[in-house]
């Protein structure tokens, strides 16, 4: 880093004696960093940054360890997860075939298999998790706490809203997004909040009405976006493929090929309909984050996409969600319009199998193309989709790992990948919440959400990153969590 010839103000916080992890385009480090007024001053050497060490500056010795731009898992159900944790659904429900809340399809998609519709701990059955007020906030404050305690600083809500104000769970009701405004006003969350609303059931059908009716009524001011901010909305458009719910070309053992989970009176009108929500959220400014994993079904919301920006100069980041059976054309598409997709290794990891059981093992290799989709240009988040699985990036990235397979030669290309997997989770999110010109790296004057972990992670194999402690997390240059006592002065 350069120096500057008049001495900068000084600092708040300096972290010093360590790796600094910048993540920026030229993938710079340092040795230390300096916070100021919650945004980072500099990141450089011990001594360029001691320059900024005044009498009221607290000073933390890295002692040798990492620190990296705070983890945005940007597919994360926080409330579900607060309401639920220790359990996780696979955790939980083992490897019994469960969509999300488990009641996927409703009336509109063909028949589960018998081990979903058994599975006794599916959620959706038993008395809802959560119920009043207090339950609400609890849950959210329950995950903010783990979430910090694992270098978490940013998240997105995957669908909250009126869809699921009978929802089985309570966890996705419009009055959890009364709850997250509350707690923000009263200064009590811990990690910055994107949410996508909800007009259709979670994991199940909605109709072209309630979604452009929901769009055209939605209250978007927050009083602080950079903290709680409605990025846009969550559509359903198909099911999973061990339920033979994601609309394919392949055909699964029964013969069908699944089909869109939107309303519509057959294949054609399900199309149109889910390429007009998406063409109206775009009209009207918002994000469309679609849950897609049939080829088909990225297809129709590409085309979709296609047409909405045809006429629009807006960059609303659109993106797909799960993206299982994405192709390489769709994924050269999703390049060209500036669309992300959201991928959650974990899950490629724990379910190839029931996926290659319903279309077969090469149909399964080329899922989740995750190294094909970068190749592409295609911005890759990678995410947990907590409570399914546990919300830990490091475990994340190993699994990220394990379904890449061995890098392609040596220790430079293991570090390579190591980065691109770290941007996974801070860099790419950062773009899909719009939000790339403030968070996402460690440069000056980007917001210091940061985390440090006890081992510098570009040396350590993918496979041993989940035994890395996170030792601490700064949001907005404010502890949120502290695993140890740190050396301070
Ligand atoms: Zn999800």
């Amino acid at each position: 880093m350069q120096r500057r010839d008049t001495p900068d103000p000084s600092a708040d916080l300096v972290l010093r004696g360590g790796t600094v992890h910048t993540l920026d385009e030229d993938d710079t480090t340092g040795t230390a960093i300096a916070i100021r007024h919650g945004r980072v001053l500099r990141v450089g050497s011990d001594a360029e940054v001691t320059a900024s060490i005044g009498r009221r500056t607290r000073v933390i010795e890295l002692d040798g360890r990492a620190v990296i731009p705070g983890i945005n898992d940007s597919h994360l159900h926080a409330t579900w997860l607060g309401a639920m944790w220790p359990e996780t659904v696979f955790g939980a429900a083992g490897a019994a075939v469960s969509g999300s809340t488990g009641d996927a399809g409703g009336d509109s998609a063909p028949a589960a298999p018998e081990s979903a519709d058994s599975d006794p701990h599916d959620t959706s059955r038993s008395a809802p998790l959560v119920t009043t007020r207090a339950e609400r906030r609890a849950a959210i404050l329950r995950a903010g706490e783990l979430i910090a305690s694992l270098g978490i600083t940013s998240y997105t809500e995957p669908g909250i809203g009126p869809g699921e104000d009978a929802g089985a769970t309570g966890c996705f009701a419009q009055d959890v997004f009364d709850a997250y405004v509350e707690l923000e006003a009263e200064r009590l969350l811990t990690a910055r909040v994107n949410v996508l609303a909800l007009f259709g059931v979670l994991d199940g059908p909605s109709t072209l009405h309630e979604v452009t009716a929901g769009l055209r009524s939605l209250e978007r001011e927050t009083t602080r976006p950079a903290w709680l901010r409605v990025a846009g909305v969550k559509l359903f458009a198909d099911g999973i493929p061990p339920m033979h719910q994601a609309w394919t070309r392949h055909r699964y053992p029964d013969g069908t090929s699944g089909g869109l989970l939107v309303a519509g009176l057959d294949a054609d009108e399900r199309a149109d309909n889910l390429r007009r929500m998406i063409l109206e959220a775009n009209r009207l400014g918002y994000q469309v984050g679609i849950h897609a994993t049939g080829d088909r079904t990225i297809d129709t919301a590409v085309s979709a996409v296609e047409d909405a920006m045809r006429d629009s100069r807006m960059e609303l980041r659109h993106y797909i969600i799960h993206g299982d059976l994405v192709t390489p054309g769709a994924l050269s598409r999703m390049a060209a319009l500036g669309m992300g997709l959201n991928v959650q290794p974990g899950i490629a990891v724990a379910t190839a199998s029931w996926l290659a059981a319903v279309l077969g093992d090469e149909v399964a290799a080329s899922a989740w193309p995750i190294a094909a989709a970068t190749r592409a240009g295609v911005s890759v988040s990678l995410s947990s989709d907590a409570p399914i699985l546990a919300p830990d990036w490091r475990q994340g990235i190993a699994d990220a790992a394990a379904w890449l397979g061995a890098p392609a030669s040596g220790h430079e290309a293991e570090v390579d990948r190591m980065r691109a997997m770290l941007r996974g989770y801070t860099v790419a999110p950062a773009r899909q919440d719009g939000a790339d010109p403030w968070k996402g790296t460690l440069e000056p004057r980007k917001v210091a959400d940061f985390c440090v972990l006890e081992t510098d992670p570009l040396h350590v194999p993918a496979a041993e990153l989940p035994a890395v402690g996170v030792d601490l997390t700064v949001v907005d240059g404010e502890l949120v969590y502290e695993r140890l006592p740190t050396y301070s002065r």
